[in-house]
């Protein structure tokens, strides 16, 4: 087992929370695998008139508190044991800020930016005709995530509604509005993570409102991470900002609005007016308040977490720490909101979504926020009681939390 094996990680953290709360041997062995997978082929007829077999996965990964649930990553370094390890974190996400959902996640193995508009929908309609029988509102829904977007929801959406021949809009969530999408699901994840940060200065006892921030990863939660850390917590200066083709700093600040415009008229960070070029790995070295990791897996690690000088790492991304990084940053008191707490506000406003889809019923944007804030703001305060009441570092306490959660259900469905 490598360490940066994602799901040889998964495990290691659930370990050391079954220890630590004593958890009997069934139900850690059941919580340490995935309940069920799928491993498809999906044929998409190209745009130069050849035929390509795509990878794809589902990874139903555990149940016992309702259907599963978890996003669809397009990404060239798809493999089974990324999927994997990414539904046994949205198990314990939609645990952290208790909602009634099990966790799960798709992936295809594919470079999205070789993909035309007609190939990727040919794509989204493929894998729905391969995994669309084990998907539904009462037993799997899919959202966006790496490289996927609310057009590819509205395909998948309507490839299963023609199999099916009803109107299903809560098979999956992250929708356009048009077409039963929630207000305020594009910036969730983005805004749950910043509710956090401010939660989180509330216990540390700082002043955010003139803070230095820095987001590496500058795709959806990034963009958003960067208007939103100044809008709720009344000012900041962006530091620095990275994408999978390098980064910008500008030790004056950079402009957030003026950031994202360029990030999508020119499809990378790089080159924007008045700044300095920065790696991936500098920016995260950055002497900066808050550290804003919204890339992928494995970002920060044994070799350079022991240089990390933020106060907080609020980490967007999925899995970007890995354990031995955790204990030197918890060591250097470094406070770490996890991934599956910091980004819990994207699968928060699905179940949202899903909830005034079963309603046919929608609410306004000031109703979501309202709701988001509350769920947020109550998990992070329970995660944080148990980092102090059990004087463990905050992502083994967040694992407490859910880990129990999970385990309280699989005892009472009788399952171990
Ligand atoms: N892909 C997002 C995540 O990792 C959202 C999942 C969802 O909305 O189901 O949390």
């Amino acid at each position: 087992m490598t360490e940066m094996n994602p799901f040889a990680i998964a495990q290691e953290q659930l370990d050391e929370a079954a220890e630590k709360l004593g958890l009997d041997a069934a139900t850690h062995e059941l919580l340490r695998w995935p309940m069920r997978e799928y491993h498809v082929s999906l044929p998409v007829k190209m745009d130069n008139g050849t035929t390509k077999i795509f990878k794809g996965y589902r990874v139903q990964y555990n149940a016992a508190r309702g259907p599963t649930k978890g996003g669809l990553r397009w990404h060239p370094e798809e493999t089974i044991d990324t999927v994997r390890a990414l539904a046994a974190w949205m198990t314990w996400k939609t645990a952290v800020v208790d909602i009634p959902l099990g966790g799960g996640k798709g992936g295809v193995t594919c470079n999205p930016k070789e993909l035309s508009e007609g190939e990727k929908e040919r794509l989204a309609r493929a894998y729905i005709r391969a995994i669309g029988p084990q998907l539904g509102v009462h037993r799997d829904v899919p959202a966006p995530d790496v490289y996927t977007t609310p057009q590819i929801m509205a395909w998948m959406m309507d490839e299963y509604e023609t199999i099916v021949g009803e109107s299903h809009p809560g098979m999956i969530t992250g929708k356009p509005i048009a077409i039963g999408g929630s207000q305020g699901r594009g910036d969730a994840t983005a805004r749950g993570g910043v509710y956090c940060v401010r939660e989180a200065a509330k216990v540390l006892n700082l002043d955010l409102s003139n803070a230095s921030y820095a987001i590496q990863g500058f795709g959806n939660a990034g963009q958003f991470a960067a208007t939103l850390h100044r809008e709720i917590l009344g000012g900041g200066k962006l530091l620095a900002v990275s994408d999978s083709r390098g980064g910008v700093m500008n030790a004056a600040g950079l402009d957030p609005e003026a950031m994202v415009r360029h990030k999508l008229e020119t499809g990378a960070v790089k080159g924007f007016p008045g700044s300095e070029p920065i790696t991936n790995e500098a920016l995260l070295e950055l002497e900066c308040d808050v550290l804003y990791p919204a890339a992928l897996e494995g970002m920060l690690t044994e070799k350079n977490s022991g240089d990390v000088k933020a106060k907080i790492v609020c980490e967007l991304a999925n899995g970007p720490t890995t354990p031995a990084a955790d204990k030197v940053l918890h060591d250097k008191k470094v406070y770490v909101i996890p991934d599956f707490l910091a980004n819990a506000g994207g699968v928060t406003v699905s179940y949202f979504e899903q909830v005034q889809n079963t309603y046919n019923y929608y609410w306004t944007l000031e109703e979501v926020y309202e709701k988001l804030d509350q769920r947020m703001t109550t998990a992070f305060h329970a995660c944080h009681e148990m980092a102090m009441k059990s004087k463990v570092h905050n992502r083994l306490a967040a694992y407490m939390v859910s880990v129990a959660r999970v385990a309280e259900a699989c005892k009472l469905r009788g399952w171990v």
